[in-house]
C-alpha cells in the first residue's frame, strides 16, 4: 500500500502562493515585473482599497498570443528560462513561472492581452478558467485581480491595515521606477494619482519625480568600473540623511535587491559624514556578469549573493568617499517660486557645475526649507568659500555666534574643535610623522584578565599610534610614552578612551578601527560644550576651523556650523519676498 502521492496542481499553486504572494504589494511586484520583462514603456497601476479590492496593472509590452495567455497560468510555465544553463544568465525579473498561477489560485483574474495580432480575454476564478473570449486591446497586457484571498481566509486575515498595505505598494513602485528610469510608471489609488515618472531614462529626474527637489538637489553622482563590477548612481550629501535604511536602494543588474553586506559598506563610506543613527539616501546600480550573481536563493528574488564581494566593497567605499570628499558640502539651495523648466535646466546646470566646482567649497543651509510653501520651486546654487569669521558671543557656553560679510553663523564649539583635532591627528597618521615623548608620570591601568589579553594582542597597534605600552605586573599595563600630538591635560582621558575602543572592538577592519580611534582621540582632546570661552579663544577656534578641509561636520558627521546668509535673514524677516 503506498501513501505517497503527487499533490494536485491547484494545491501546489496555493502552497506556492503562500511564498510568492504574501500581500498586495507582492502581487503588484510580480505583475509589474512581468510588464517590465515584456519590454513595456508605460506601466499603469490602479488600486482600490490599497489593492485589497482591486489590483490592476496595464502595460504596453509585447503581450501574449492566445496560446500563451492560456499557458501562463500553468505552474512553472515561463517564456524566460528554457535550459538549465539559463539559470546563470538571468536578465529577466521573472523566471520561475510561479507568479501567475499562484496569484490566480487565490483570487479572480481578468486577463486581457494582445500580441498585436490576436486579442484575448480570459477570466479565472481560483485558477479555473470561467470565460474565454476575444479582446480588442491594442498590443499589451492588462490584468485585474479582485476577490483576493477569498479562498484562503488565513491569508486574508494576515493582510495588514489599508494604510500599511498601501505604503508598501508605494515604496515598491518607487523602487521599480528607480530601477527602470526608462519606463514610465503611474500609480493611482481610488482615482487619485500617487506617483508618476516620465520614463525618459534619467535617473536623477526620476529621483526628483519621486522624492522631490529637496532630495534630488542634494545628490552626488557616482560612477566607477573595474573588471568585475560597474557601479553608478547617486548618493546623498549629508543633509538628507534618513533615520531608516529604507532609502538605501541597491540594484544589481537592474533588479532591486536586499543585501546587508552592501548596505554596511555604504554606511561605512559615510562614516564621519553622519551619525551612526542615520542612514544615507542612495540609489546605486551595480552591473556585473550574471554568473557572479545568485538570485535564486529566495522565491521573491530580492536577496542576492555576489561573488568577489570584497572587490565591490572596496570600489563602493572608494567611490562614495570620492564623491563626498570632492564636494564636501551641499550647495546652498534656496527654493523659490518658478516654473518647471527652470528645475530641469538647473539639473543640467548642476551636473555641469559638479565638474567645475570640484574643489570649491560650498555651504548648505537648511533653514530656508520651512519657508517654502509652493510645490514649484527653483534652486539657486551659490557656492562660496568660508571667509574669515569674527566671533560676537557665546550662547549657553556651547554655541558661538559669529559673522562675516556674507551672513551670520552659529558654530557648535565642541563639534568645531573636534573637526580641527580630527584633521590634525589624521594628517599626523597619514604623514607617518608620529613623534613620541616620555610621560612624566607614567599612567598605569588595571584590567580584567580577558581585557588584559586583548590589550596585549593589540600592543603593536597601540605602538603604531605612538603609544608605548608595557606590561606591569598581573593584569596591569603602564603607558610610558605618548605621541606629541596628544594635548597636555587630555592625556589620561584620551588614552583610556583608546584602550576602551580596543576592548569594545567588534571585529572592525583595520582601517575602520583606526578611523574610529582617530575620532575618539579627537573628540576627547576637544573643547567641550558648556565651557566658557574668551573672545580670543573663540577667534583661534574659528580661524583654525575655516582652514579645515571639511569645516562643516564634526568627526562623527554632526554639523559643526550653520549659516544664515544675509539673504536668508532678509527673507526670514520678509524684507525680501522671493
Ligand atoms: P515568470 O515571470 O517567472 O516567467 P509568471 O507566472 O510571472 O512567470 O508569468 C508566466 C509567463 O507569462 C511569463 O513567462 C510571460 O511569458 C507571460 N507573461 C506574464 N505577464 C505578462 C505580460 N504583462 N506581458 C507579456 N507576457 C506576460
Ligand atoms: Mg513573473
Amino acid at each position: 500500500m503506498s501513501y505517497i502521492k503527487v499533490m494536485s496542481e491547484s494545491l501546489a499553486n496555493k502552497i506556492a502562493a503562500g511564498e510568492v504572494v504574501e500581500r498586495c504589494s507582492s502581487i503588484v511586484k510580480e505583475l509589474c515585473e512581468n510588464s517590465i520583462d515584456a519590454k513595456s514603456k508605460n506601466i499603469i497601476i490602479n488600486l482600490k482599497r490599497s489593492g485589497k479590492d482591486l489590483i490592476e496593472v496595464i502595460d504596453d509590452g509585447i503581450g501574449m498570443s492566445y496560446e500563451d495567455a492560456l499557458m501562463c497560468f500553468k505552474r512553472h510555465a515561463t517564456s524566460k528560462l528554457l535550459k538549465e544553463d539559463d539559470l546563470f544568465f538571468i536578465d529577466t525579473l521573472g523566471f520561475r513561472g510561479e507568479a501567475l498561477p499562484s496569484i490566480a489560485s487565490v483570487s479572480n483574474v481578468l486577463l486581457k492581452t494582445s500580441d498585436g495580432e490576436v486579442g484575448t480575454s480570459l477570466e479565472l476564478i481560483g485558477g479555473n478558467l470561467t470565460k474565454d473570449q476575444g479582446s480588442d486591446l491594442k498590443r499589451g497586457t492588462s490584468i485585474k485581480i479582485t476577490n483576493l484571498f477569498y479562498n484562503t481566509p488565513a491569508r486574508l486575515k494576515y493582510l495588514k491595515s489599508d494604510q500599511y498595505e498601501l505604503s508598501s505598494i508605494v515604496s515598491l513602485v518607487e523602487r521599480l521606477a528607480l530601477s527602470h528610469p526608462n519606463i514610465s510608471f503611474t500609480l493611482n489609488h481610488e482615482d487619485k494619482n500617487l506617483l508618476r515618472t516620465s520614463g525618459n531614462n534619467d535617473l536623477l529626474k526620476t529621483i526628483h519625480e519621486i522624492f522631490g527637489l529637496q532630495v534630488s538637489s542634494n545628490m552626488l553622482s557616482i560612477n566607477a568600473s573595474s573588471d568585475d563590477y560597474d557601479i553608478s548612481g547617486y548618493v546623498c550629501k549629508p543633509e538628507v540623511l534618513k533615520s531608516t535604511r529604507n532609502y538605501m536602494i541597491i540594484m544589481v543588474n537592474n533588479r532591486v535587491v536586499r543585501n546587508y553586506d552592501i548596505l554596511n559598506y555604504i554606511n561605512e563610506a559615510y562614516y564621519n559624514y553622519k551619525p551612526d543613527s542615520k542612514y544615507p539616501f542612495v540609489v546605486i546600480n551595480i552591473y556585473t556578469d550574471p554568473t557572479l550573481v545568485d538570485v535564486n536563493i529566495h522565491p521573491t528574488k530580492q536577496e542576492v549573493k555576489l561573488s568577489k564581494i570584497n572587490v565591490l566593497k572596496e570600489m563602493l567605499i572608494r567611490e562614495i568617499r570620492r564623491a563626498l570628499d570632492s564636494k564636501i558640502l551641499a550647495p546652498d539651495v534656496i527654493s523659490r517660486l518658478s516654473n518647471k523648466n527652470i528645475i530641469k535646466e538647473s539639473f543640467i546646470m548642476d551636473n555641469e557645475k559638479k565638474e567645475q566646482n570640484h574643489s570649491q567649497i560650498t555651504m548648505d543651509l537648511n533653514v530656508t526649507n520651512d519657508l517654502e510653501t509652493k510645490e514649484e520651486v527653483e534652486e539657486v546654487n551659490r557656492s562660496h568659500e568660508l571667509k574669515k569669521l569674527t566671533p560676537l558671543c557665546q550662547i549657553h557656553k556651547t554655541f558661538i555666534v559669529c559673522v562675516n560679510d556674507e551672513g551670520m553663523y552659529l558654530v557648535d564649539q565642541h563639534a568645531a574643535a573636534e573637526r580641527i583635532n580630527y584633521e590634525l591627528v589624521k594628517e599626523e597618521f597619514q604623514n607617518r610623522s608620529i613623534k613620541r615623548q616620555s610621560m612624566l608620570i607614567p599612567i598605569t591601568i588595571e584590567l580584567s584578565s580577558s581585557d588584559f589579553i586583548k590589550i596585549k594582542e593589540n600592543m603593536a597597534f597601540l605602538d603604531s599610534l605612538g603609544i608605548t605600552v608595557e606590561e606591569f605586573g598581573i593584569n596591569t599595563i603602564v603607558i610610558k610614552e605618548t605621541p606629541t600630538w596628544l594635548k597636555t591635560g587630555y592625556e589620561e582621558e584620551t588614552l583610556r578612551a583608546v584602550i576602551d575602543n580596543i576592548l569594545n572592538d567588534n571585529n572592525m577592519d583595520q582601517m575602520a578601527f583606526l578611523e574610529r580611534t582617530i575620532q575618539t582621540i579627537s573628540c576627547k582632546m576637544s573643547i567641550k560644550a558648556n565651557m566658557d570661552l574668551s573672545k580670543e579663544a573663540m577667534q583661534v577656534l574659528l580661524d583654525r576651523l575655516i582652514l579645515c578641509k571639511n569645516p562643516f561636520n564634526c568627526a562623527h558627521g554632526r554639523p559643526s556650523i550653520i549659516k544664515f546668509s544675509n539673504y536668508d535673514l532678509d527673507r526670514m524677516f520678509k524684507r525680501v519676498m522671493n
